[in-house]
Formats: C-alpha cells, sequence, structure tokens
C-alpha cells in the first residue's frame, strides 16, 4: 500500500473509478467530470486521534488508530511506504 503525503495531510490515491484513470469523460474528449481530469482520485486517511488531541503533525506510536503511521485504521505489521509530493497523474500527457 502506498500513501502519498501532501503538507499535513496524507492520502490514499487510487485510479479514478470513473475514468480509470485516463482523465477522460465517455466521449474521449472532454474531462471526466469525476476527477476534473486529473486521472485519480484520493481518499484523505489522515489519523484525526492524533492529530486532534496529541501533538499536531506527530504521529504518536501509542496511537490506538494509526499506531504511529499517521494513517487512521493502519493496523498492517508492515510500515506504510509514504511518498512526500504530488499525486501521480495517470493517462494523460
Ligand atoms: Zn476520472
Ligand atoms: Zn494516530
Amino acid at each position: 500500500m502506498t500513501y502519498y503525503r501532501n503538507g499535513d495531510w496524507i492520502y490514499d490515491v487510487y485510479p479514478c473509478p470513473s475514468c480509470h484513470g485516463t482523465g477522460r469523460d465517455a466521449s474521449g474528449y472532454g474531462d471526466c467530470r469525476a476527477c476534473h481530469g486529473l486521472g485519480y482520485a484520493g481518499t484523505n486517511v489522515t489519523c484525526r486521534v492524533c492529530n486532534t488531541w496529541l501533538l499536531p503533525n506527530q504521529p504518536n506510536t501509542g496511537c490506538p488508530s494509526c499506531h504511529g503511521t499517521g494513517i487512521a485504521n493502519y493496523h498492517s505489521p508492515t510500515p506504510p511506504s509514504i511518498i512526500n509530493g504530488p499525486f501521480p497523474r495517470a493517462g494523460r500527457r
């Protein structure tokens, strides 16, 4: 699982389900309305538990939700891979 960090927020990013990552609408000429032509969609998965009532931007390893990863409800035994920077742009050039 790969996540993207954008400022203080962490996103789970995946190809847009409406256009399957192409960024085009059904005709192939216009921009996909769901993603505005970007080709991806993202869900904000930033842990709100330790971001709200513990130190801001300092994921806490004792946090019951993210276990120090900063990602809400993270339960995998392996650390997440978090990429800093803009989301990937799929499909278009
Ligand atoms: Zn789309
Ligand atoms: Zn947390």
